[in-house]
């Protein structure tokens, strides 16, 4: 299998949660796994996370794993029949519990939904694709006109565009889920409608507390998140551009420059960016992609985007492989357009204290062009110089080393960076060493081409990344 940059996600479903559909996603190239807290029990996702754990212990191949916190989402409660029918104009009741639901009334997960919403406004459920509007209210329950009718489902996200919600931005729900993560060492979490940079930081630091490196993703998905983009990001490990809410929360025309938007804060900030929601839609049901989707995933990655997010498509799809194979294929030839072609490097600004290893990678990355090397590696203890050197978006992989695992497995996130976990070499010849057996091993390199390789004096100090070094293969 050749490889790619591009990094994808795939989340876990009912469609894949079992070891054969496993293996297969990583064969195929998934890089990461998400498992959604808004779906399924702590009891589903350890039997999920144990799946993954015997597969990934057996693979080359350097796995993470993605909890995916609900954040403040209200959604649908238990519906019968799932997928029921609603049709434009009937009156629909909205109850004050989580009582499971019909075409006539259906509750919500929220405790205070019919308190929240007044009369006129307006109610959007699963991505916006059903609308209802408010009435009249009736003591515990409201009751709403439906708008745009369609397929009513269960635990479908709901928007209220029109309502000031007082729901907390971290839920007791996702405290639980936050405390799991930690217990069993996922390597990021993400937070669901993000709003502004303190929420971000107050999971961190509770993180920080409990003595966990879990990295954390902010998922853009509100207005409040794109007007305090900046600050968010600053005090995130990564973004996603969650579209689904997005396009349901602003006008869904505003969303692909927001991505433009978003891929463009994470370059000059140096914070890896992941694309998410119906990159292959159709595929949940059919075995090829439409041409648009073709063309979105073609273009997110034209974006600068490092990872690629698939949902429903692995979840609850048909084709789960097939969704990985064909971003697999799209990238394939997308990736070698961008590495021959004459587009520009973006600029890396990044924090202050990482502004010597920025400088290190743009230079690294002209260093490759220069002396036609096949590959990079670097030491890189905290994975802080392969993230940069990734988003300097050198031509060729990154072979990324640490002796921390979980380093090693966020850096699953970057774009071009193949990452393994050895133990610290005595010094850099050492490292050159065993860079060239790894890399003759895997035919990424022949013997007399040249690799350049980056490290630090002492190797597995973190921040000490100072030095270049071209060196040839020999066998
Ligand atoms: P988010 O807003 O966090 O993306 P989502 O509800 O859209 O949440 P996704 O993970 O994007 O969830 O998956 C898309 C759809 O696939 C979901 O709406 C749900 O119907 C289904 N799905 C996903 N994971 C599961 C699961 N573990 N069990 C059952 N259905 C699932
Ligand atoms: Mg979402
Ligand atoms: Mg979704």
């Amino acid at each position: 299998m050749s490889m790619i940059k591009t990094k994808i996600i795939a989340t876990l479903g009912p469609a894949s949660a079992n070891e054969q559909t496993i293996t297969s996603l990583i064969d195929n190239g998934s890089d990461l796994f998400r498992l959604n807290f808004s779906h399924g029990t702590f009891e589903n996702h350890k039997q999920m996370l144990d799946l993954i754990n015997q597969v990934r212990d057996r693979h080359p191949h350097t796995v993470a794993v993605i909890g995916d916190l609900c954040g403040p989402k209200i959604r649908t409660s238990n519906i019968e029949p799932d997928g029921c029918e609603i049709h434009a104009d009937q009156e629909i009741t909205i109850l004050n519990n989580n009582e499971t639901g019909t075409a006539e009334k259906f509750g919500t997960n929220y405790e205070n939904f019919v308190r929240d919403v007044k009369v006129g406004q307006r109610i959007l459920i699963d991505d916006g694709q059903l609308a209802l509007q408010v009435i009249k209210q009736q003591g515990e329950q409201i009751v709403c006109r439906v708008i745009v009718g369609g397929l009513l489902h269960s635990h479908k996200g709901i928007n209220l565009p029109d309502t000031a919600l007082n729901i907390p931005s971290i839920t007791e729900h996702d405290w639980r889920c936050v405390d799991w993560a930690i217990e069993n060492q996922l390597d990021y979490l993400a937070l669901s409608f993000v709003r502004t940079a303190d929420e971000i930081q107050k999971l961190k630091d509770y993180v920080r507390k409990a003595d966990s490196d879990i990295q954390v993703i902010a998922k853009i998905e509100k207005p409040e998140a794109v007007n305090n983009l900046d600050d968010i990001a600053r005090v995130s490990d990564a973004l996603l551009v969650a579209r689904g809410d997005l396009g349901v929360e602003m006008d869904l025309a505003q969303v692909p420059l927001i991505q433009k938007q978003i891929t463009a804060l994470g370059r000059k900030l140096g914070k890896p960016v992941i694309v998410a929601t119906q990159m292959l839609q159709s595929m949940i049901e059919s075995a090829t992609p439409t041409r648009a989707e073709v063309n979105d995933v073609a273009n997110a990655i034209m974006d600068f985007a490092d990872t690629l997010m698939l949902s429903g498509e692995t979840a609850v799809g048909k084709y789960p492989i097939q969704a990985v194979k064909t971003i697999r294929q799209i990238a394939q030839v997308t990736e070698a357009y961008l590495d021959k072609s004459d587009v520009p490097r973006p600029k890396i600004h990044t924090a202050q204290e990482l502004a010597l290893t920025a400088a290190m990678a743009r230079s690294v990355a002209q260093i490759t062009d220069d002396t036609d090397a096949k590959l990079v590696a670097v030491w890189s203890q905290t994975g802080s110089s392969a993230r940069l050197l990734s988003k300097a978006r050198i031509d060729v992989p990154i072979l990324a080393l640490s002796s921390d695992l979980r380093t090693c497995r966020q850096m699953a996130l970057h774009y071009g960076v193949i990452s393994r976990c050895v133990a610290i070499p005595e010094g850099i010849t050492e490292l050159a060493d065993l860079v060239d057996q790894m890399a003759m091993q895997r035919k990424w390199v022949d013997s007399g081409d040249q690799i350049v390789i980056v490290a630090g004096r002492p190797l597995g100090a973190a921040g000490t990344t100072n030095a270049i070094m071209v060196h040839t293969v020999t066998q």
